[in-house]
């Protein structure tokens, strides 16, 4: 057999900065002035992602989202590596079940950027991961009735290649009861390349409606390549949405929340989830109060159209839904 071509995206996932001095000094920052940290969840960041980083600016929203600092190791009450009961939800490994009529599949545990706020940051994908997990999964899913969409998740579906993803999602339609493929990913935002001829075939051809659920943060994130991305995706026909986690320092300013709607509309996609951040260990240094986070909606709300105002949710461990904070 001839090996496939290695896809353009993925030698751009390969060449992703990995180590913070090399990220810094391609931004004229000095690591020195920067309180750095070691962590086992590393840096992880593609260069298209960092092209949209200001030079100079070690407050930039962007390099904030991806910056291992020191202050991740301040432990702080009630953030914890288990932030919303995904450990209990597994049922079977590598499926969460919280809500009725849908099952979550962590296809992976391969991110193409790694999310300093992430909450499955402490996930141990090594447990629940991979393909020799979705047999298990997948049988699960079939032997369930009640469940009518699947949603593909991580860890990011889109760092497996177009084959085992064509592969993965020809099970999944095999299932007689399953009517909706959702997938949730960050990739087109991280790496837009990633949206290339063979996926975007691919997706006009899959069997299930299909729902895409896109993460971006900041408008700054949704630059030509992105948005060029987003609407060749919503060509194909595929309902595409956004959530975003409201990040202190980051998007926590109705103006800049405004203009991520208005960006987003732009490039075809409606603004769906703005979380609260999961309490995950690590991340209480991007925590925005509840009164501010609901201060902010009601700005939204004066500003936007209310299509353009996403939902404002927390996820409590428990809850049937994600609640309306
Ligand atoms: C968030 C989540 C979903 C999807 O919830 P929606 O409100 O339908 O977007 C499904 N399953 C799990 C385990 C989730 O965490
Ligand atoms: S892309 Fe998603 S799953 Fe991956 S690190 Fe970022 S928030 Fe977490």
């Amino acid at each position: 057999m001839i090996p496939r071509a290695i896809a353009r995206w993925q030698s751009e996932l390969a060449a992703a900065l990995t180590r913070p001095e090399e990220l810094l000094a391609r931004l004229g920052l000095d690591p020195a002035t920067l309180p750095l940290a070691a962590s086992p969840f590393a840096l992880r960041v593609p260069l298209a992602y960092v092209d949209r980083m200001r030079r100079c600016d070690r407050e930039d929203p962007l390099l904030r989202q991806v910056l291992p600092v020191g202050e991740e190791h301040h432990l702080a009450p009630g953030f914890s590596r288990d932030p919303v009961g995904d450990l209990a939800a597994a049922t079977t490994p590598g499926l969460l079940r919280k809500y009725r009529g849908r099952a979550l599949l962590v296809v992976t545990g391969a991110c193409p950027i790694h999310c300093r706020y992430c909450f499955r940051r402490h996930f141990p994908y090594r447990e629940h991961a991979g393909e020799q997990a979705w047999d298990a999964a997948l049988a699960a899913v079939a032997a369930d009735g009640s469940v009518q969409e699947v949603i593909l998740s991580g860890g990011d579906p889109l760092t497996l290649s177009d084959d085992r993803l064509a592969g993965l999602v020809q099970r999944v339609a095999a299932i007689p009861h399953v009517r909706r493929l959702r997938v949730h990913t960050r990739a087109p935002v991280a790496l837009p390349s990633r949206v290339d001829e063979g996926f975007l075939s691919w997706l006009e051809t899959c069997p299930l409606q299909t729902v895409v659920v896109l993460h971006a943060n900041h408008p700054a994130e949704v630059d030509d390549a992105v948005s060029r991305a987003t609407r060749e995706l919503a060509r194909t026909g595929v309902t595409l949405l956004n959530q975003a986690v409201l990040l202190r320092g980051v998007n926590d300013d109705a103006r800049v929340l405004a203009e991520l709607s208005d960006r987003l509309f732009q490039s075809r996609v409606l603004p769906y989830y703005l979380h609260q951040l999961d309490p995950v260990q690590g991340a209480a240094h991007f925590q925005v109060a509840d009164d501010s986070a609901r201060a902010l909606l009601a700005a939204l709300r004066e500003r936007l159209p209310g299509y353009l105002v996403p939902r404002l949710v927390r996820e409590l461990r428990g809850a049937p839904s994600k609640l309306p904070l």
